[in-house]
C-alpha cells in the first residue's frame, strides 16, 4: 500500500496525475474579457476581473490585492490600446510575475486582430486629447469584436496549456456561433433604426453603434478625455436641434449630469447604457450585456 501512495506521489510531482486545483489561473482587468475567457477556457481555467462592472477602465485605483492576483495568474488579459495605461503597467511590474509579462506567452492582449475606429493619422500629440492614443480602445461592445476577442483568449491559452488545445477550440466555436447567432438577432431588431443618429458624451459606444446600423454623431466632450467648454457645449445642443437627434447616450460611470443638462436644453433624450458585464443583474454574462445593450438603445429610439 505504501508503495502504491510513493508512486502516486511521484506522478503528482511529475504532472502525471492532474490534482483538481490545477486550473489555470486568468486574470483580466474587465469583467467582458472574464466572461469571454470562461466560456473558452471552460472548467480548465479558473477567471477572475480585477474590475467589477460599472467600473471606468481609464481611471481604476490600484490595489494591493491586484498585485497579489496578478503574481499567482498563469495568464493576464486586458483591452490594451492605452486604455489602461494608467493602472495596469505599474500592476504588472510590481507583480514579480514574468509569466505575465508583455511579449510573454501568459499575456493577451485582447485587441489582436480587430479593425479599430478613430484611429489617429499622423503623429500623435496631446492636442488630440487625453487618451486613445492608438484609436477607439472601447472595442467589446461590438459581439463581432467579442469573438476576435475569444480569439485571442483560446490561442493564448493553447500557448500556455496546449494539452486542453481541443477543448478551447470546441468551446471557441461554441461561443462564436452563440455570439453570430445573437448578432443576427439583433441586427434585424435594430433594422428599422438603421441611420439613426445618436450624440455621446464620451465615445465608447461606437462599436456598438456601427454594428447595427447607427451613426455616433457629435461628442460632448471636445476631444477623448477633454470636458467640453460652454462653447463646445453650445455647438451640440444646436447640433441635436438642428438633426433632431433622438438620443444623448452615456455611460453610468461618465458624466452623467452633464449629458442630462445637454439633453434637456435641446430636447433630446437622456440614455445611461451600463456597456459592462455584470453591470446590471441582467448582464451576468457578455452576451446577456450584449442583448440588453441593444434592446435598450431599441426602445430608447422606438418612442
Ligand atoms: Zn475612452
Amino acid at each position: 500500500m505504501k508503495r502504491i501512495y510513493f508512486v502516486f506521489a511521484c506522478l503528482v510531482l511529475l504532472g502525471a496525475v492532474t490534482p483538481a486545483h490545477a486550473q489555470l489561473r486568468v486574470v483580466t482587468t474587465s469583467t467582458d474579457l472574464a466572461s469571454i475567457a470562461k466560456e473558452v477556457g471552460g472548467n480548465r481555467v479558473t477567471v477572475e476581473s480585477l474590475t467589477s462592472g460599472n467600473t471606468d477602465l481609464h481611471y481604476v485605483q490600484a490595489r494591493p490585492d491586484y498585485i497579489l492576483k496578478l503574481n499567482r495568474a498563469d495568464m493576464f488579459v486586458q483591452v490594451g490600446l492605452e486604455l489602461e495605461v494608467g493602472w495596469v503597467p505599474l500592476l504588472l511590474n510590481q507583480s514579480r510575475n514574468p509569466k505575465i509579462h508583455r511579449g510573454s506567452p501568459g499575456y493577451c492582449a485582447a485587441y489582436n486582430g480587430i479593425e479599430l475606429l478613430e484611429k489617429p493619422t499622423g503623429e500623435i500629440t496631446r492636442q488630440m486629447g487625453d487618451i486613445h492614443p492608438y484609436g477607439n480602445p472601447h472595442y467589446w461592445p461590438d459581439p463581432v469584436n467579442g469573438i476576435l476577442i475569444a480569439k485571442n483568449i483560446k490561442n493564448s491559452l493553447m500557448k500556455i496549456d496546449p494539452v486542453g488545445k481541443d477543448v478551447y477550440e470546441k468551446n471557441f466555436v461554441l461561443f462564436k456561433n452563440a455570439a453570430m447567432k445573437k448578432t443576427r438577432e439583433l441586427i434585424t431588431l435594430m433594422a428599422p433604426h438603421r441611420g439613426k443618429e445618436v450624440v455621446v458624451y464620451h465615445t465608447e459606444f461606437v462599436y456598438l453603434l456601427r454594428r447595427f446600423g447607427l451613426v455616433q454623431g457629435m461628442t460632448i466632450e471636445e476631444l477623448p478625455g477633454v470636458a467640453p467648454s460652454p462653447a463646445h457645449a453650445r455647438k451640440v445642443v444646436d447640433y441635436i436641434k438642428a438633426r433632431n437627434v433622438l438620443l444623448v447616450l452615456v455611460s453610468p460611470w461618465s458624466n452623467v449630469e452633464y449629458s442630462r443638462r445637454i439633453a434637456e436644453k435641446s430636447g433630446a433624450k437622456l440614455l445611461v447604457l451600463p456597456i459592462q458585464t455584470g453591470s446590471t443583474p441582467e448582464t451576468q454574462t457578455y452576451l446577456d450585456m450584449i442583448d440588453v445593450s441593444v434592446r435598450t438603445l431599441h426602445k430608447a429610439l422606438s418612442k
